[in-house]
């Protein structure tokens, strides 16, 4: 009797809609394929500022991940890996309730695997925050996990409405594209919660606005921020409590509700996992999403670092990798060598500035004006529409 060996899929994110995407299209025989995920739906993040802004219902966001697992011949197991050893091949999961956060956690268990792809995205860890800015992860809305930025959000308008419906004041802490997006997307969103004379504050940490973008970006954004009146503060945030955003030697701004959206880092997990990690504790990469120290291990988006080759993590970069991941997965599982992938240089990066005018760059090139929001929107409506697939009637 032949037993069937297994793969586990840990994480639904983007690289994982094109595994699954392939496997539905080709299924795989002989492997038992498991896919781990603490909920069942991927929320496109591409769009939750829309959501912020009103302009998109959560539901128009959300990939549903189970239909996706079934059409593939994929088990799906809704839960949070807490764990990976590497060496004896297993990783470790508890069970997760409908909710962003692990809290009503129910069991653990421990899943063997022959393969294992990776795909969980970055993480804004608590206790690192802590010591950066003590207060931050108890006072201000962090934008990872993203469901607990969209839950978040919608108690927080509530509590404005309540307490502070004129004159509030909000900031945004950090001003990479997710921050950048984020101020733009809470003056339309507050706005159209009835919130009369919201002031917004931006906090880059002390360099320019959108720093890593090329300077026609910046001028864009910058003349946006001016229309909008929304105030940029080039100082790094200390602290944050409850009612005012600290900023060392620039003093305190009282503000109702901070937002914070600094970057995200490796899961703390993978340490003392046994795998080779990369100098900020990411997967270590090869050119073939292959662990640089288990051969049986690959990873992709924003949880793995090429050691190769440099390049920004972000959802483009994972929704690329996603069809070579696919491949290298069936390769492996085959016995057939792997195929190098290089990712793209110059991407296509799209910022919206709330609804109806957005920022379009590509390398040193940049657009902006309605007609750009309206094609982000079009692609972001159709990315979340390619991977829709009916439920399973009840
Ligand atoms: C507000 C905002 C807007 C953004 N807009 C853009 C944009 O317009 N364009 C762009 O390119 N990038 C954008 N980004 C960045 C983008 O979100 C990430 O780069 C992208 O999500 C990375 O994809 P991923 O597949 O690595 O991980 P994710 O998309 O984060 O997916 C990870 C998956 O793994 C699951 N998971 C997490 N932890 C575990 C665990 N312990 N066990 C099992 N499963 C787990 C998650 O539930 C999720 O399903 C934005 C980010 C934010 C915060």
């Amino acid at each position: 009797m032949t037993t069937a060996r297994r793969l586990v899929l840990l994480g639904g994110g983007h690289a994982h809609l094109a595994v699954l995407a392939d496997m539905a299209r080709s299924p795989w025989t002989g492997w038992d394929i498991t896919l781990v995920s603490p909920l069942p739906h991927l929320m496109y993040s591409g769009m939750v500022p829309g959501l912020i802004a009103g302009h998109y219902r959560p539901e128009d966001c959300r990939i549903a991940l189970a239909p996706l697992a079934r059409a593939a011949g994929v088990r799906w197991r809704q839960a949070r890996c807490t764990g990976i050893d590497a060496g004896r091949r297993e990783v470790r999961l508890v069970d997760t309730p409908d909710t962003p956060d692990s809290a009503g956690a129910t069991a653990q268990d421990v899943l063997g695997y022959e393969l294992l792809s990776i795909d969980t995205g970055g993480v804004m860890d608590a206790d690192l925050l802590e010591a950066r800015m003590p207060g931050a992860s108890r006072h201000a809305l962090a934008v990872r996990p993203i469901e607990g930025l969209v839950d978040g959000w919608a108690r927080a308008v509530q509590r404005l409405q309540q307490h502070h419906p004129h004159g509030a004041s909000v900031a945004v802490i950090g001003s990479g594209a997710a921050g950048i997006e984020l101020v733009f997307a809470a003056r339309q969103g507050l706005a159209q919660a009835g919130l009369a004379g919201v002031r917004l504050s931006l906090l880059t940490g002390g360099g320019p606005v959108a720093a890593g973008y090329p300077a026609g970006v910046r001028r864009r954004l910058q003349r946006q921020l001016r229309q909008q009146r929304i105030t940029v503060l080039p100082v790094p945030c200390t602290g944050v409590d409850d009612g005012a955003v600290h900023m060392g030697t620039a003093g305190s701004l009282v503000c109702q509700l901070a937002l914070l959206a600094t970057g995200s880092g490796a899961p703390a997990w993978l340490q003392g996992s046994g795998l080779a990690l990369g100098p900020q504790g990411h997967v270590a990469t090869n050119r073939f999403l292959q662990s640089t120290s288990h051969p049986d291990v690959l990873a992709a988006g924003d949880v793995a670092d090429r050691a190769d080759h440099r390049y920004p993590r972000s959802g483009v970069h994972a929704v690329r990798a996603g069809p070579p991941l696919a491949m290298n997965l069936r390769r492996a599982a085959t016995g057939q060598a792997l195929q190098a992938y290089w990712p793209p240089q110059v991407t296509l990066n799209l910022l919206s500035c709330g609804t109806g005018h957005a920022v379009a760059s590509w390398g040193p090139l940049s657009a902006a004006g309605a007609w750009v929001w309206r094609w982000k929107d079009r692609i972001d409506r159709a990315f979340v529409a390619r991977h829709h697939r009916p439920q399973q009637p009840s």
